[in-house]
């Protein structure tokens, strides 16, 4: 552990043990949104190409311990509408949302919620819940772990797929994550050609069970839970990149597609990736969604627009204390808005 660590740790200690990062004080006024992709047993998380977005139920039961000591917590929808209509409780609002609609979200997070009996909100990429496939950020990571796992050349032929997409395996993060951030800009017709010759190249036909989609069953099942569910597009492709009728398609069919399956209002509209820009803000709008969220870190003030709401990512390794155990004090200082230098 280095000494900026062990330095972070005891600023972070000790700011909360003089409740100067109480989220009772630094929530207070506003809303929060904390934000969770996929909930992995530890065996699957270590076979998933991103482990960081993922928790283990036991992770996410330690986040939803603080979560309920020091917040008020529901889902989206609620949490919003209280704050709009100037509640401020003791303990400030949070609203806990999952992205992604993964399976594991009904195998493992509903059982954790029902235990601390919160309400959530689930953002469903439509399209893809329908045909059964895996986003294509999985897609082209499971293709990419089976490459490199390949014995004879398997490393050899990722690099020439990528040298021909243009594409550079370089960067800050591991090969993977730099590959995905990488892809994200080569326009969306050549991104899905690169998934497509990935897994063709990979022979990895099937991903493991654990990383497949809810069933419509499985998310209706969640809303008759009481959880909320919001629209996450049709394709989960980036918001910016569609023309007007591609964002249509995405935004207000995957409202109506949504409302008919689960039979409630669809007022939440999650954004891909958290890409957004004014147009697609304004389109939601249109579609007559109440609000949207992005990825972009922080709370949210009276001053927020609603269709570009912020939210805090939540990742297990960086909350944890040098006993590798969950650390209150260090999320406390995370979303406190006093720890610098966070995406
Ligand atoms: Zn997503």
């Amino acid at each position: 552990m280095s000494s900026k660590t062990i330095l972070r740790n005891s600023i972070a200690r000790l700011l909360f043990l003089i409740r100067l990062t109480a989220p009772a004080r630094r929530g207070r006024m506003h809303l929060s949104i904390a934000t969770f992709h996929r909930v992995l047993p530890e065996v699957d998380r270590q076979s998933y190409p991103y482990p960081g977005l993922a928790v283990t139920p036991e992770e996410l039961d330690a986040f939803l311990n603080f979560f309920t000591e020091n917040f008020d917590c529901g889902t989206l929808v609620t949490q919003h509408e209280r704050y709009l209509s100037g509640e401020n409780p003791a303990r400030p609002l949070l609203a806990i949302t999952f992205d992604d609609a993964q399976y594991d979200n009904y195998r493992y997070a509903r059982t954790v919620l029902a235990k601390h009996h919160i309400k959530a909100s689930f953002f469903v990429p439509v399209k893809a819940v329908e045909r059964q496939e895996l986003l294509w950020h999985d897609r082209l990571g499971f293709a990419i772990l089976a490459l490199l796992k390949q014995a004879r050349g398997g490393e050899e032929k990722l690099m020439r797929i990528l040298t021909e997409a243009g594409l550079s395996a370089s960067g800050p993060g591991s090969l993977l994550s730099n590959v995905v951030n990488a892809s994200k800009g080569i326009g969306l017709e050549a991104r899905l050609r690169l998934v497509e010759t990935l897994v063709e190249a990979s022979g990895a036909t099937s991903a493991p069970d654990f990383a497949r989609l809810m069933s419509f069953a499985e998310i209706a099942e969640l809303a008759a839970d009481g959880h909320e569910i919001g629209s996450h597009s049709m394709t989960h492709c980036l918001m910016p990149e569609c023309d007007n009728r591609a964002l249509t398609y995405e935004v207000a069919e995957s409202r109506h597609v949504l409302q008919d399956r689960i039979g409630q209002p669809i007022e939440t509209f999650c954004y891909p990736n958290g890409n957004s820009d004014a147009r697609t803000a304004h389109a939601v709008e249109q579609a007559g969604y109440r609000r949207a969220v992005t990825t972009t870190w922080g709370n949210n003030g009276q001053e927020a627009d609603r269709f570009q709401l912020r939210r805090y990512d939540m990742v297990a390794s960086r909350v944890h204390g040098s006993d590798g155990k969950f650390m209150p004090a260090l999320l406390a200082f995370r979303m406190s808005g006093f720890y610098p230098c966070l995406g």
